[in-house]
């Protein structure tokens, strides 16, 4: 499967980026002015190709990657006819930097990446694989005028070796639990930046804010990508509840739902579940936190109201229960009967014998 790695590339190459950003901007304005030619005189619209035949050459003239030059005119020429448009907006000073690169034109060697037989520095956030075949991508910027690398690679879809199965219960005080017992707190990624988050407040300083945010972002997305990878290894099934956090986000509880970053996580552990073939759910998860996962009497606090209540005693068995572990123990259960035969309406998703076909494991 392909799979698009992105890296922050370190500042010391923005000059040289912003370099090349800047011929790649005068390309497409020249396949704009083309393209407006055309109109203007009822010629042929240029194709990919036309474009490229006349900014041959010019790739030493501008001191880019001659691929570089191609890729923008097909770039232009495939907006062009996807947006069904007649013409483009012309590139500028405030368009965000786009450097495109093709198929085996950037290496990936010690830790860094070669393009036009220079060195890239980058802040490697993720494993890559030395000498990874890396496919057609791009460099580009963002809005604050850092640069990333974003690199398709062919990877192969490799078998977890993990036999147990999980069920993760997801919350707003404890982002994640599983049934094992191990919990992620949501505080824990912006406990120590607190104070300095209140002083930017107060001073209303809205950059700095907007940048003590973009680092809890970024801790949560690190950690759950290490986990999410971590539960990929170690299981054969992981099935996770239903939470509708688009639902949610409507109430009071917005802000911190907004925060929680579930269906990141969900995503995170789909496509990796698919390419290591973990059997990947979700289920249905009213009740989960009610029901005492013993016996199964519907005993436990309920939803909202009762999100003080931590712990709990089943009063028909007597176990006690940590109630999200609880919960995520009864969402494991319903993956499993899920599997077994099925209890009806549980499954959110719909189809169910595609799961069971996926579902080759009998070691459960
Ligand atoms: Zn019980």
């Amino acid at each position: 499967m392909l799979l698009t790695y992105k890296f922050r590339v370190k500042d010391k190459h923005a000059a040289e980026l912003n370099r090349q950003a800047r011929a790649v901007n005068f390309v497409w304005n020249f396949c704009e002015e083309t393209q407006r030619h055309a109109l203007k005189w009822g010629k042929r619209w240029p194709s990919g190709y036309d474009l490229c035949g006349l900014t041959a050459g010019s790739s030493t003239l501008l001191d880019v990657h001659a691929h570089t030059v191609q890729r923008a005119c097909i770039e232009y020429e495939k907006s062009r006819r996807t947006q069904k448009k007649r013409s483009l907006k012309w590139r500028g000073k405030r368009s965000l930097g786009w450097v495109p690169f093709n198929t085996g034109t950037v290496s990936f060697k010690d830790g860094a990446f070669t393009f036009r037989r220079q060195r890239y520095n980058v802040w490697l956030s993720r494993e890559l694989p030395e000498g990874a075949r890396i496919g057609a991508g791009s460099f580009n910027q963002d809005a604050r005028g850092r640069w990333y690398i974003n690199c398709p690679v062919e990877v192969p879809e490799t078998k977890s070796a993990g036999t147990a199965s999980i069920g993760i219960d997801l919350g707003l005080k404890s982002l994640v639990v599983m049934s094992d017992g191990e919990t992620v707190e949501a505080q824990q990624f912006y406990r120590d930046l607190e104070p300095a988050l209140a002083v930017a407040q107060r001073a209303k300083n809205k950059h700095r804010v907007k940048a003590i945010h973009a680092k809890i972002a970024n801790r949560r997305k690190d950690h759950l990508h290490k986990l999410s990878t971590r539960l990929v290894r170690e299981n054969g099934a992981i099935f996770v509840g239903n939470v509708n956090a688009a639902g949610l986000a409507k109430t009071k509880m917005a802000k911190s739902v907004m925060d929680a970053g579930w269906s990141t996580f969900r995503t995170m552990l789909e496509y990796k579940a698919i390419r290591h073939q973990v059997l990947f759910d979700v289920v249905d998860e009213r009740f989960t936190t009610q029901a005492c996962h013993g016996c199964g009497s519907i005993a436990g606090p309920k939803g909202q109201t009762g999100l003080n209540e931590r712990e709990w005693d089943c009063p028909d068995c007597g176990a006690h229960h940590l109630r999200d572990v609880n919960a995520a123990i009864n969402i494991r259960e319903r993956g499993h009967a899920l599997l077994e035969g099925g209890i009806p309406g549980i499954h959110a998703g719909e189809d169910v014998k595609a799961v069971r076909k996926l579902w080759h494991r009998s070691s459960l």
